[in-house]
């Protein structure tokens, strides 16, 4: 008995480790500014999308945020790991929320046809010249975090604490987050107590909030591989060591791992992208490339994964008797998984709840796609947690309910309902923020 009400007593301890400081006057203050200042969110909301920026090159974007938060008194640091802006808010005594929106956009040539739409063209490096487009709705996350800081800058007198704003660069590439942190995100600024984001989801309709506790988003891995053979006459293979059948074996044997060796309770993906070698029908070449993603979830299956592709490329090359091993390169571009403290989402779906009904708030299933705003709650051990904001119309979700294909993230015709989803995102954001820090 002693032992079950200590366990019950210790339960009660962990079930209210975070505890909530929302109320109904945050609720009312919240819409309140939204009520005058939405429509200028709004409007800020189309010149971004108008003027999408790539990765690592967000530099109009970052001087617009940074500027827009200097005058509601935030500190401003720009040039934070790239063009990543940090603005700080010390408020008196409380907790450290830090709040990320990135910033950049997709080469992809907008056909969504507003009349806000992008008409950005770039020329690359080597010479082609794109289109880009906030096909990731990163202009929405952007907007919101500006709009919040103007909002929680405005009813300072009701909440004491510590605000760390974060617009981030080069999402799209994984690096942007690890960029800012090399650059002393954690060490220069005020260290957070929590960390909280948002990401605009394309078949959820607006006015709802999608939510799901543990691991939401994938550890991200890029593989390089090369097996050599030796080169000579399609009509001699016997004078030659052939290098595709052995990459044709690695690409089907390779799946052994997640559908064999892997508890098949545990997530994990292992996808060939591409794979090239060769020039012409008769002609048996030197080396095949290819390259693979691998997604996970727990560090000992992205080991167990990653280990795999090792063994048996190199047990394949030795099979086929391929004249040196084969290069097995997992890139540094990793992307760590993004874990949603599940405390932390059990006090963000309760505010959500109370500002949009109960109806509007719903578990949704995690992803395996990556978002590096996981590194930053990673990182520092603190808790973290990424919902998702609806940005459809109730038709458009009807339709989709019905089978019709919808406009996915990284669409040409994905395009958010401004105003509602910018409604939603802005005072999700801002009233999970007031749930968090203390109250005078
Ligand atoms: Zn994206
Ligand atoms: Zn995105």
């Amino acid at each position: 008995m002693g032992l079950i009400v200590t366990l019950l007593a210790a339960q009660a301890v962990l079930a209210d480790s975070i505890v909530s400081n929302h109320t109904p006057d945050d609720i009312t203050r919240v819409h309140a500014w939204l009520d005058t200042h939405l429509d200028r969110t709004v409007a800020f909301y189309k010149l971004l999308h108008a003027n999408p920026e790539l990765s690592l090159a967000e530099e109009k974007t970052s001087a617009a945020i940074g500027d827009g938060l200097k005058l509601s008194g935030f500190e401003v640091t720009t040039g934070v790991g790239g063009f990543g802006v940090v603005a700080v808010m010390k408020n008196g005594p409380g907790p450290t929320v830090l709040i990320r929106g990135d910033m950049d956009a997709l080469p992809i040539v907008e056909e969504t046809g507003l009349e806000y739409a992008s008409k950005v063209k770039v020329t690359t490096d080597d010479g082609r010249t794109i289109g880009v487009m906030h096909a990731c709705g990163h202009d929405v996350h952007t907007a919101a975090l500006l709009a919040t800081g103007q909002l929680l800058s405005s009813i300072r007198d009701h909440w004491r604490g510590t605000i760390v704003l974060v617009a981030q660069p080069a999402e799209e590439l994984g690096k942007g987050a690890r960029m800012m942190i090399e650059d002393g995100l954690f060490e220069r600024f005020p260290r957070p107590d929590y960390c909280i984001g948002q990401h605009v989801k394309h078949d959820l309709p607006v006015g709802w909030i999608g939510y799901g506790p543990g691991f939401y988003w994938a550890n991200v891995d890029s593989v390089d591989v090369v097996f050599y053979g030796r080169g000579g006459h399609g009509a001699r293979p016997h004078e030659a060591v052939d290098p595709i059948v052995a990459a044709a074996h690695f690409v089907t044997s390779v799946q052994s791992l997640v559908s064999r060796r892997l508890n098949p309770v545990e997530p994990g993906v292992i996808t060939v992208g591409s794979i090239h070698g060769g020039s012409k029908h008769n002609i048996i070449p030197p080396e095949v490339k290819l390259q693979l993603t691998v997604r996970s979830y727990k560090a000992e299956v992205r080991q167990l994964l990653l280990d795999g592709i090792r063994q048996i490329a190199e047990d394949t090359s030795r099979t086929f008797q391929c004249p040196k091993p084969p290069i097995v390169k997992v890139l540094d571009e990793h992307t760590p998984a993004a874990f949603n403290d599940p405390d932390l989402v059990d006090l963000g779906a309760g505010v959500f709840r109370a500002i949009l009904g109960t109806e509007h708030v719903v578990r949704i299933p995690s992803e395996m796609g990556g978002e590096d705003f996981g590194r930053y709650a990673a990182h520092l051990g603190v808790p973290g947690f990424m919902f998702r904001v609806g940005s459809i119309s109730a038709a458009a979700y009807a339709e989709g309910q019905q089978g019709k294909p919808l406009p996915g993230l990284h669409s040409s015709t994905y395009a958010p309902v401004p105003k509602p989803t910018l409604h939603t995102a802005i005072s999700a954001l801002s009233n999970m923020a007031l749930a968090l820090l203390n109250k005078p």
